[in-house]
């Protein structure tokens, strides 16, 4: 066995449909007796639900949480949370609500409670992206990860299947980077690969009905350790491609995601084979790249880089920032196989 370091993250998890209605409690025992909760707008009612379930422990309801963490509404929220004298912070919401939270935590080191809508997995981690004047900077710090999350699958029956598909395809990228990562460990492995089983076997499944709280219930407890493996391990190839294709063409990130792994875990098979064989025991497929290219079939609608709005001539550019800054990958990044990875995904081919 390779020598390893494991770092075991401090977080309390409550996992169950209806375990939302024991966030006062979880409040009680973080010792929070004021605390305001966050959301994006589309889910003002969720988070009304919620502050009225806490009583007199919700101190006010902030619903403009918005996507990568922008510092203006961090600032606005700010406002909020001094006003109200708030002891403590709940996010209910997917990842832009948790983004808010842990913006909040860092500048006041409130302790947080996390109730997670989507599969991002970002309750997990230390991690905090924030964006200033449309430029995002990543920072981690121990301050940021929250000190409780209750999954309860009954937030996520509402997701509609174009959300629900990218988003577990996101969660499963994670968990893929992390089989392969440099810092990886053999927990880290094991959480990686049952997250890729649960979310494989259950996206089809939540897919074609979105009630199917088995299926809820099993890829949000997929989400959860993908998200343990995000902020365990180091992220690759799969990550710089979509930070690129996210950040500099602005297309739409969890989607991006969920069409690019099987093109990364194809680029890395040869380098990575451990890995691939965990991906394709956990998606019974006979590769690990193929199994991940299926699944997404079932889940993706838009199957290929130029069904997302990418134009051919960005393939060139995209490909001179995926090379630029050195980031360890199990294969050598070459220009050249980045280009041809490219054009793959532009076309929607099948990874080879
Ligand atoms: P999000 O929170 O904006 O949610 C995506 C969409 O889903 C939104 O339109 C939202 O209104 C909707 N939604 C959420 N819950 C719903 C529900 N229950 N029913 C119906 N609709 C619902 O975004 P996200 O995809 O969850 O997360 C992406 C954000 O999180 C990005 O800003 C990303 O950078 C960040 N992120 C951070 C980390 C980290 O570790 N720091 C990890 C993953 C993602």
């Amino acid at each position: 066995m390779k020598p390893f370091a494991y770092d075991a993250a401090p977080a309390r998890v409550v996992f169950g449909p209806g375990k939302r209605a024991e966030a006062a409690a979880e409040l009680d025992r973080l010792g929070v007796t004021k605390a305001i909760v966050v959301a994006t707008a589309p889910q003002a009612e969720m988070a009304a639900e919620c502050a009225q379930s806490l009583g007199d422990r919700a101190a006010d309801v902030y619903p403009g949480a918005a996507m990568h963490t922008p510092t203006d509404v961090t600032a606005s929220a700010m406002q909020a949370v001094e006003a109200a004298g708030a002891d403590g912070i709940v996010a209910i919401g997917g990842g832009s609500a948790v983004g808010l939270s842990k913006a909040i935590a860092l500048r006041t080191d409130l302790p947080q409670l996390c109730l997670p809508t989507t599969y991002a997995g970002s309750e997990m981690t230390e991690i905090l992206g924030q964006t200033e004047n449309g430029l995002k900077t990543t920072l981690r710090d121990p301050k940021v990860r929250p000190e409780t999350v209750i999954y309860d699958p009954e937030l996520t029956v509402s997701l509609p299947d174009f959300i629900t598909g990218p988003s577990g395809m996101n969660a499963i990228a994670h968990a893929v980077e992390a089989l392969y990562a440099p810092d990886g460990n053999p927990i880290i492995a094991l959480m990686a690969e049952e997250s890729i089983r649960a979310l494989g076997a259950a996206l089809p499944r939540a897919m074609a009905d979105g009630a199917d709280m088995e299926a809820r219930g099993e890829a949000l407890y997929g989400a959860w350790l993908a998200g343990a493996c995000l902020g365990a391990a180091s992220m690759g190839l799969h990550h710089k491609i979509c930070h690129t294709l996210g950040g500099t063409f602005d297309l739409p990130h969890a989607d991006v995601h969920a069409l690019m792994i099987a093109y990364s875990a194809a680029y890395n098979a040869k380098a990575a084979p451990d890995a691939m064989a965990r991906v394709a025991r956990a998606l019974d497929a006979a590769d690990g790249p193929g199994g991940l290219f299926d699944l997404f079939h079932k889940v993706g609608r838009k199957t290929s880089l130029a069904a997302l709005g990418m134009s051919e001539a960005g393939l060139e550019r995209c490909a001179d920032i995926a090379t630029q800054n050195p980031y360890a990958n199990p294969e050598p990044i070459t220009r050249d196989g980045i280009r041809t990875m490219l054009q793959a995904a532009f076309e929607g081919r099948r990874p080879s």
